[in-house]
């Protein structure tokens, strides 16, 4: 089934998006093997609007348009993690001729440093960083659960140390929000009260109830309703009771997106699937969908399988910086002896610049002197999430990504007693047997 919403086109800035009529809605373009067709339109008026191109027959996957004030991504998407308003290794102009659309810029360290301030004289992050996409800021509230010694929670906010001078900081829902304000970010995410994924017991339940109170502050404080998206995450550990809760709860708000929290920090891997599929088996068909912290190649696959549209993680970046390059059967060790004197590229398929001029024996002897080596397999590495989740959608959209998916495994694991058991799981849930 396939159907549209446009409650206005994509512009290039947010000038003439101001410029643009509110409301202003067209037919969805029909590209599915199903043929069935209908109409449905959006309430509000968000600066953002989400067409479903396709949906996948078999599976819960689809592909979208989500037109953004700086411009349309193309959904199923990876988005990479910036911090301080640079990628480590890469420059916005490589990332911008990888075709990113969207990248992440981390509230947290830049309201830190060089401060929210600043960045809003530099005509906010886009200014700054000189990235003519889009950006989604986080809230900052994730990066306290890692600084979760230096943090306490209470119903005004979150209250740490300053990790660079130490001084007392509180970080409310309206705080969290003029930050990324300033930043003007084109998604914003509220700040909710984090709970590590292995928690259990009656904090979980209470912090699911305090982040549906802050979502409605961050609506409150959002200074730029008109420019700048404000998603909610859905929150409520591993508790099904709890995150349908707080998916009723949640979905009740005209948010223009909804991303699904509080996972991938250590759970069981039956766990996470369950909570994913379960939180878009509720969440509305007609808004974006993000699953935050997911960056495996079959931790995308699958949960593209499950409905979701958006992910991150810092994991391709991270990776590359110890020599990790990721390829269709796993990843490659460059810095391993046996690529001392091999002359291929990393993937002999990959179109990325690092594979077109560089062999696996160059980057390798470059590894030992020299961090250009972390830049190159950054690039390559970006270039894979993104190329995976391009083929992924192609796949959705030309009705063929069950096969997609059986080909992807295939490639990835040996033999078939290697797939993960919570994977295929996972996939016959959405009627994908592997065989
Ligand atoms: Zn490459």
């Amino acid at each position: 089934m396939v159907y549209g919403i446009v409650s206005r086109r994509p512009s290039p800035s947010h000038d003439q998006l101001n410029m643009a009529e509110d409301g202003e809605r067209v037919d969805g373009i029909n590209t599915s093997e199903s043929g069935m067709s209908l109409k449905k339109v959006l309430s509000g008026a968000s600066p953002l609007s989400l067409k479903i191109i396709a949906e996948c027959p078999v599976t819960k996957a689809r592909a979208c348009d989500l037109a953004l004030p700086h411009s349309t991504v193309s959904t199923p998407v990876f988005m990479p993690v910036g911090t301080q308003g640079t990628l480590k290794g890469i420059t916005v102009d490589q990332l911008e001729s990888l075709g990113c659309q969207i990248c992440l810029g981390n509230t947290y360290h830049l309201g830190m440093r060089p401060g929210p301030d600043l960045i809003e004289k530099a005509n906010g992050l886009h200014g700054f960083m000189n990235w003519k996409r889009n950006l989604l800021t986080d809230s900052g509230g994730f990066q306290m659960v890692s600084l979760v010694e230096l943090s306490k929670v209470t119903e005004e906010g979150v209250q740490f140390k300053s990790p660079y001078d130490g001084k007392e900081i509180l970080l409310t829902p309206e705080r969290s929000i003029d930050i990324q304000n300033s930043l003007g970010s084109d998604i914003m995410m509220q700040l909710d009260d984090v709970v590590s994924s292995t928690v259990k017991g009656p904090r979980v339940e209470e912090a699911m109830h305090r982040s549906i109170r802050w979502l409605d502050r961050c609506i409150k404080a959002n200074k730029n309703p008109n420019k700048q998206n404000l998603f909610a995450i859905i929150q409520g550990g591993l508790d099904a009771e709890l995150r349908k809760a707080c998916l009723d709860e949640m979905t009740k708000r005209d948010v223009p997106g909804f991303a699904i929290g509080g996972l991938s920090g250590g759970e069981e891997k039956d766990d996470f699937w369950r909570m994913v599929t379960l939180s878009t088996d509720h969440l509305p068909r007609e808004k974006p969908r993000y699953l935050m912290g997911v960056g495996y190649a079959v931790d995308l696959v699958v949960c593209v399988a499950l409905g979701c549209d958006m992910f991150d993680c810092v994991f391709p970046t991270r990776t590359a910086r110890f020599g990790s390059a990721l390829v269709p059967w796993g990843s490659l060790q460059v810095k391993q002896k046996q690529y001392a004197k091999d002359f291929q590229p990393i993937d002999p398929d990959c179109q990325c610049p690092t594979c077109k001029n560089h062999s696996r024996a160059f980057l390798h002897a470059l590894f030992k002197s020299d961090t250009a080596a972390m830049h190159h397999i950054t690039i390559h590495n970006i270039s894979y999430q993104l190329t995976l989740m391009r083929s992924v959608r192609q796949s959705i959209v030309e009705g063929r990504f069950p096969e997609f998916i059986r080909t992807f495994m295939k490639r990835m694991f040996p033999s078939r007693e290697q797939y993960p058991g919570w994977a295929v799981e996972a996939l016959a849930s959405v009627n994908v047997v592997l065989e």
